[in-house]
């Protein structure tokens, strides 16, 4: 009886402190797991997104037809506030894409432009490769040899490792970024990069590079992974390389473009806010079906599930479809722009955006007085074999400058291991969802978007020491 009541007051001490979450809440979110465990519809909406709209980079006609389509799915599931906030968003299109050696002996070479390359001359460029493997080892080449590179092609040769975690992308992906001005400002004709990506077919991974109005640019393209083995093989046996480029790709002035919103809201605390992000636009090659339809199917049925509830949750779930994730992060910008008054009512963020497989990882980065809440959280997905990892959560590319604002992140970690091969590709189509594993994804992420939103007490906002991204 003694144990019983101090058992009592141990967990009305947890609840009203905000400490843990109440049985209540605990036991609705197991079963919003299980249910969606056993069949969302989230892949559903990936295909819809996929063969209704297709590609959808950034000031692109698909881009305005996934805008259409976003408002009208929202609309069609019941979320409220329905809108297409305007932002502007550059626009650059591809053109023609050819490369070939021309000697020691002539072969064609599979390659596609860099997000935000300059064109070649129409009749195209040819020069001699120099190889280097990234972006240290050509400033300690220039430190040898000024002269080294100018009017050459750099071939950069970095190879991408494959991890679960997608870890492999972060360290190679500069390369792709500053590996272009890098090469310009030391006077190279153009740039190769090896794909960033782990497939080993001939379908070259695009993304984008460093641009800007002060920013030296030279026409750039990446290299499937079996061409640049080929590159590779001829340096080594130390032959002069000759390739011809062509890229007919340009930028052309901006355009109107939109995020995306809609909204449950909440049934005690409307004005408190917990974001669920994922990015409308896509690469132009394939179309984006795990970058990043899946991420938007995954938000899209969980603000579904959250919808059908018998009780709204206390707080306002709000859905953000974010414009041009990936040549520029405009959307993310006009989002914190726009909704810059109210950062402080955003008590957390999460994002979808390391494709469709399941999630191996949940992470978090809050004040320290949610500690228990969030692990009680962390709890309820074990059984979805998901781990409570440290360190704390980065919350991806559209949510991670909410963190100057001290908005809490949470970061649903999925398993990337397969996720390189196609991203950025041709080959990010439809056909590599599976519904099981995006089930598990959905399963997960309206467990916490649930639990956020109707836990007693917010999590506390991020300390001020930790507000400043790491780089
Ligand atoms: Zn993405």
């Amino acid at each position: 009886m003694m144990t019983k009541a101090l058992n009592l007051l141990w967990l009305w001490g947890l609840t009203a402190s905000g400490a843990g979450l109440p049985p209540a809440v605990r036991s609705a979110a197991e079963r919003i797991r299980q249910a969606a465990l056993s069949g969302s519809g989230a892949a559903g909406i990936v295909q819809s997104l996929c063969d209704h709209v297709g590609p959808r980079l950034a000031g692109s006609a698909g881009s305005r037809a996934a805008v259409a389509w976003a408002l009208e799915q929202m609309r069609g599931l019941g979320l409220e506030n329905v809108r297409a906030e305007k932002m502007r968003e550059p626009r650059w299109e591809r053109g023609v894409e050819t490369a070939e050696i021309v000697a020691p002996a002539m072969q064609p070479l599979a390659v596609t432009a860099l997000g935000g390359s300059p064109a070649t001359s129409p009749e195209g460029l040819e020069a001699d490769v120099v190889s280097t493997e990234n972006v240290e080892s050509l400033h300690a080449l220039l430190a040898r040899d000024p002269s080294a590179v100018r009017d050459r092609i750099v071939f950069y040769s970095e190879k991408m490792t494959r991890q679960s975690d997608g870890s492999g992308y972060g360290k190679t992906v500069n390369i792709r970024w500053a590996g272009p001005t890098e090469a310009a400002r030391a006077g190279a004709a153009a740039v190769l990069i090896r794909t960033v990506g782990t497939s080993s077919n001939r379908l070259p991974h695009t993304g984008v590079m460093k641009t800007g109005p002060e920013i030296p640019l030279v026409p750039a393209a990446a290299l499937s992974a079996p061409d640049a083995d080929l590159l590779e093989r001829l340096v080594r046996e130390g032959k002069t390389i000759r390739v011809r480029l062509i890229l007919t790709c340009r930028t052309l002035p901006d355009v109107a473009g939109s995020n995306v919103i809609g909204e449950l809201s909440g049934s005690e605390r409307p004005r408190e806010i917990v974001l669920l992000g994922a990015h409308l636009d896509s690469w132009d090659l394939g179309t984006g079906a795990l970058d990043d339809a899946a991420g938007v199917g995954v938000v899209l049925e969980t603000a579904r599930i959250l919808s059908r509830l018998p009780k709204r949750p206390k707080r306002t779930l709000r859905v953000v479809l974010f414009a041009n994730e990936e040549n520029g992060g405009r959307g993310a910008a006009a989002y914190r722009d726009a909704h810059r008054p109210e950062m402080s009512e955003h008590v957390a963020a999460l994002e979808m955006d390391l494709g469709a497989d399941r999630v191996r990882a949940f992470s978090w980065l809050a004040g320290g007085t949610s500690e228990p809440a969030l692990s009680e959280v962390a709890a309820l997905l074990s059984p979805l074999e998901i781990t409570a990892k440290k360190p704390e959560a980065s919350g991806g590319a559209d949510i991670g400058g909410l963190r100057e604002f001290g908005v809490p992140l949470l970061d649903l970690s999925q398993d990337a291991s397969r996720y390189f091969d196609f991203h950025h590709s041709a080959d990010d189509t439809f056909d590599k969802i599976d519904p099981k594993q995006l089930d598990q994804a959905v399963a997960a992420a309206a467990t916490v978007a649930y639990c956020i939103a109707d836990m007693p007490e917010r999590p506390a906002p991020i300390p001020e020491e930790k507000r400043k991204a790491q780089e």
